[in-house]
């Protein structure tokens, strides 16, 4: 079996012992943890990085045949691909960032498979991108024959033993002889449980901004661990691989001093959808405003060289949200070129770092011909300058209307 992130040399070269074991108890009063074969280990600290599983919705139904979850497990997901080699028609419950990339890679595998994606909001990839750049990856996606039932929710899988049918909200039956459902993950905590530890609000394992858990010399991190959002301070249910690497981090820093804070989950998306990126950080504007935000929205749209007809040239679209008060930047959507997928992640840290539009508009961009757009036309900062002109029709309403009220 090919390793493809092979990860061995890495810990050895680091002098990090690995025991490939099950951890089945943790002895809290002892600091000692037992495992399936037996060994004890004692530890002065200990992180949890026990990650998450794939919900499997009680749809009536779901025990037939053919009817897979994403389980991050070598052998389920051969079996998976076998099956898929022999189906006529597919179906996807959810049309977030994994269902189309399942679609797309089906497409891609099986040119003459029926797919169709069932999901229950009126877009695709609708929790991360406002609506114009979900329509944009609807377009892709039908584009390559992918047929989408969007505000519908499954009802019920039909068939024998293996399923044939599945029969959808809106009473329409589809033809399907596999599925996959994608709808989620939930944090492993069984061995927290049973040892005893603090479950948090979204049934993650309960962590304090350093990620320790309810008992000092445990900590927890990534999928396993509750979060709470960057912007709003509230309990989230993200769990990303982003994250996950963020929390090991601080986590390990603060094993035997605190020296790293988690200031909560920001949310950073990328993905490839026929040839072109979709990235996304943050929050879309509609999420911030159902958040109570007031916010004002930037775009800018260029080619990724200069001269555009550079090899590589190919557009690229930004989109910031703002916070209209303060101009503190609250998310960013990203689509086009693939240096999306690197630029997303400048969005993120102008997030991290609260920076407002003038802050973005002014920061200085290395550009160069063969690498970027030009520095009149960089569409970062040239989205924030956009955003900042809506700013002050923002303030100028604001206080016409004060004014307007006191006399
Ligand atoms: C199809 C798919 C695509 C994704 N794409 C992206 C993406 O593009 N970008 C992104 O940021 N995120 C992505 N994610 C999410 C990302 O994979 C997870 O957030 C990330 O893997 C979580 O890392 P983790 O280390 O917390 O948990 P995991 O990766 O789940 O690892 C947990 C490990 O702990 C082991 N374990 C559990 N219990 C025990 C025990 N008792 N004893 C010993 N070992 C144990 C498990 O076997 C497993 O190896 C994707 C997820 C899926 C399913």
């Amino acid at each position: 079996m090919k390793n493809l992130i092979p990860a061995d040399d890495l810990l050895s070269n680091n002098k990090v012992e690995c025991a490939i074991d099950e951890v089945t108890e943790i002895n809290r009063s002892e600091h000692i943890i037992a495992t399936g074969n037996g060994t004890m280990f004692k530890y002065g600290k200990l992180i949890l990085a026990t990650g998450s599983n794939p919900v499997v919705p009680p749809i009536p139904g779901i025990e037939k045949k053919n009817i897979f979850a994403i389980k991050k497990d070598v052998a389920y997901l051969q079996d998976l691909i076998g099956k898929l080699d022999k189906v006529n028609d597919l179906c996807i419950v959810e049309c977030g960032f994994i269902g189309v990339e399942i679609a797309e890679e089906c497409r891609r595998r099986r040119p003459e498979l029926n797919i169709s994606i069932v999901e229950m909001l009126s877009h695709c990839l609708q929790l991360v991108y406002d609506e114009e750049f979900c329509m944009n990856a609807e377009k892709v996606l039908k584009e390559q024959n992918i047929n989408l039932l969007l505000d519908e929710k499954v009802d019920a899988f039909l068939g024998g033993d293996t399923v044939e049918k599945v029969r959808l909200s809106s009473g329409k039956e589809i033809k399907a002889d596999m599925l996959i459902i994608g709808i989620g993950t939930a944090a492993n905590i069984g061995l927290a449980e049973k040892a005893d530890l603090e479950i948090g609000p979204t049934k993650g394992i309960q962590v304090n901004r350093y990620m320790q858990t309810s008992d000092n010399d445990i900590f927890a991190c990534g999928d396993c661990a509750e979060k709470v959002s960057f912007f709003y301070g509230k309990p989230s249910n993200l769990k990303m691989a982003s994250i996950s690497t963020m929390e090991a981090r601080i986590a390990g820093a603060n094993l035997f001093s605190i020296r790293r804070v988690n200031m909560g989950v920001i949310g950073v998306y990328s993905t490839v959808l026929g040839g072109n990126a979709f990235a996304a950080a943050g929050l879309t504007s509609s999420q911030a405003i159902a958040k109570g935000y007031s916010v004002i929205t930037g775009e800018s749209e260029a080619v990724n060289r200069h001269p555009g007809c550079m090899p590589g040239g190919a557009n690229l679209k930004v989109r910031l949200v703002f916070e209209a008060g303060t101009g503190i930047i609250l998310g960013g959507q990203i689509t086009g070129a693939t240096s999306a997928g690197e630029l997303i992640n400048a969005v993120s840290a102008c997030i991290n770092k609260r920076m407002t539009a003038d802050d973005i508009a002014t920061f200085q961009t290395g550009t160069h011909p063969a690498l970027t757009a030009s520095p009149i036309s960089y569409q970062l900062v040239n989205a924030a300058e956009n955003a900042i002109g809506s700013i002050y029709i923002y303030i100028y309403i604001y206080i016409g209307e004060t004014e307007k009220y006191y006399i």
